[in-house]
C-alpha cells in the first residue's frame, strides 16, 4: 500500500478538480488550470457544514450596487454605487450562518464566497430576482436603484449628428416598498437604507414609515462625514423602538 492509499484510508479526502481555461504556460489552454482560491475556500466551507451562528437556518436576501438603465445598446443611466456595503452585509450574514442570496447590480467586486449571487442590470430585473429569492426571513435593500428608466429604450446607437436627444422617463418600481408592502411571503424583517445630507434622522424616520419597512439604516453622507464611498461608515439604525447611533466601523 503506498502512502497516498494509506492516507486515504486514514482520513477523508475530497478533491477539488482543476478548471478549464488559459494555463500559466503561454498559449496553453485546457483542463488543468488551478481552481480559483475563492472556489477552494467555498468548497472547504461547504464541506465543514453550516456555520452555527446567530443567523443559522435563516434565509437572507440582500440587494447591492447600482442599477443600469439602458438608453441605447451602449449608453445607460447609472450611479456611482460601489456595492461595498451590500456585499459586506451579504458576507456577514453568510458568516453568521444564513443562506444568502445577493442580488447585485453591475459592480467591480468579486462574488462573496458561500453566497448565491444573482447578477442583474436594471431595476426591473432586480425586483424580479428578489421576488424569485422569496421566501426569506430577512431582506436587506442596500442597492442604489435608479429612480427612472427610459420609457422606450433605443434599439440602435443614437447618433451625435442627430442633435441632443429628448428622453421620456418612467419611474422604476420601488423594490424595498414593494417587498415591505407584500401581504404574502413578506420577510419578517425588511431593512432599507437612507443616504441623507440634512435632517438625517428625521428623514430616515419618515422613510421607514412611507416604505413600510421595519428598520432603516441612515447614512449621513454630508461632505464633512466622508462616509460616501469610503470603507468606514457611521450609521444611525432607526427601528420601531428608537434610534441607535453606531460609531464609524468598517
Ligand atoms: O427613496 P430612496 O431611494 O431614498 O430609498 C432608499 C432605499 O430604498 C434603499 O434601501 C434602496 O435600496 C431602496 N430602493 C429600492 N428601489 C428603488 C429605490 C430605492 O429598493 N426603486
Amino acid at each position: 500500500m503506498n502512502v497516498f492509499e494509506l492516507t486515504r484510508r486514514m482520513i477523508y479526502i475530497e478533491s477539488i478538480t482543476p478548471n478549464e481555461g488559459e494555463m500559466a504556460e503561454r498559449g496553453e489552454r485546457g483542463v488543468g488550470r488551478m481552481a480559483e482560491p475563492r472556489e477552494i475556500v467555498a468548497k472547504i466551507e461547504e464541506l465543514l457544514g453550516p456555520v452555527a451562528g446567530a443567523l443559522a437556518g435563516r434565509r437572507v436576501v440582500v440587494t447591492s450596487g447600482p442599477t443600469f438603465e439602458p438608453i441605447d445598446p451602449v449608453r445607460f443611466i447609472g450611479n456611482r454605487s460601489s456595492g461595498k456595503q451590500g456585499h459586506a452585509l451579504a458576507r456577514a450574514a453568510a458568516a453568521a450562518g444564513a443562506g444568502v442570496v445577493l442580488v447585485s447590480g453591475p459592480v467591480c467586486l468579486q462574488d462573496p464566497c458561500g453566497v448565491k449571487t444573482v447578477r442583474v442590470k436594471t431595476a426591473q430585473d432586480m425586483l424580479a430576482a428578489v421576488e424569485a429569492a422569496l421566501p426569506a426571513d430577512i431582506a436587506i435593500f442596500a442597492a442604489a436603484v435608479a429612480d427612472w428608466r427610459l420609457s422606450d429604450r433605443h434599439a440602435h446607437k443614437l447618433k451625435k449628428q442627430a442633435g441632443p436627444p429628448q428622453f421620456s422617463l418612467t419611474e422604476n418600481p420601488d423594490i424595498l416598498a414593494t417587498i415591505a408592502g407584500r401581504t404574502v411571503e413578506r420577510p419578517a424583517l425588511v431593512v432599507g437604507f437612507a443616504a441623507e445630507t440634512d435632517d438625517v434622522i428625521a428623514r430616515a424616520k419618515a422613510k421607514r414609515l412611507s416604505k413600510r419597512c421595519d428598520w432603516i439604516v441612515a447614512n449621513d453622507v454630508s461632505p464633512a462625514t466622508r462616509n460616501m464611498g469610503g470603507d468606514d461608515n457611521s450609521i444611525h439604525l432607526i427601528t420601531p423602538e428608537g434610534v441607535e447611533c453606531l460609531p464609524p466601523q468598517s
